[in-house]
C-alpha cells in the first residue's frame, strides 16, 4: 500500500495518478478553484512508482458526477478516482475517455451549430489518444486547446 503524507479524508474523493503539474487544472475544470465552501487538499509532485512523480487531489464531503469523472479523464488519463467513505476506500477506479465526448467541451468554431443554439449539446470524437485530438461531430473542426475549452 502506498503512504499518503496528508491526513485521510472522513468522507470524499480522492483523484490520484494525476500527471504532476495537472492537479491546478484538475480543480480548475470542476470549479473548486473558485468555490468558496470546498476544503481541497492538493499534493503535487509526490513519488509515483508508476510515472516518476505524480499529483494527487483530495476533496472533502464531496462525489464526483459522471460528467465531471470525464472532463478529468480529458486532462489526466490515467487518474484514479477513490471515493472515500469513513476514512475507507468504498470504491477505486480508473477514469475512461470515450469514443464520443458530448456536452463537455465547447467548439472553438464560433458558427458551429453547437455554439448558436442552445439545445445542441456539443458532440466530439476522439480522433487520437496520444496526443489527445478531439474533432467536433458538426463542423468537423479539430479541436487543440481542449482545456481551455472544457466547459465548466
Ligand atoms: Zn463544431
Amino acid at each position: 500500500m502506498e503512504e499518503l503524507k496528508v491526513q485521510p479524508i472522513k468522507e470524499g474523493t480522492v483523484i490520484d495518478h494525476i500527471a504532476s503539474g495537472t492537479a491546478l487544472k484538475v480543480l480548475s475544470i470542476l470549479g473548486l478553484s473558485k468555490s468558496p465552501t470546498a476544503t481541497v487538499s492538493l499534493l503535487m509532485n509526490v513519488p509515483s512508482k508508476k510515472y516518476g512523480k505524480k499529483d494527487i487531489v483530495k476533496i472533502e464531503a464531496r462525489e464526483l458526477k459522471p460528467k465531471e469523472v470525464d472532463k478529468i479523464a480529458l486532462i489526466a488519463p490515467n487518474a484514479t478516482i477513490n471515493i472515500i467513505r469513513n476514512y475507507k476506500v468504498k470504491d477505486k477506479y480508473k477514469v475512461k475517455l470515450s469514443e464520443i465526448i458530448i456536452g463537455i467541451v465547447r467548439c472553438s468554431n464560433p458558427s458551429c451549430i453547437s455554439n448558436l443554439r442552445e439545445p445542441v449539446e456539443s458532440k466530439f470524437s476522439v480522433i487520437s489518444r496520444k496526443p489527445l485530438k478531439l474533432r467536433c461531430y458538426y463542423c468537423e473542426r479539430e479541436l487543440t486547446d481542449i482545456i481551455e475549452n472544457i466547459v465548466i
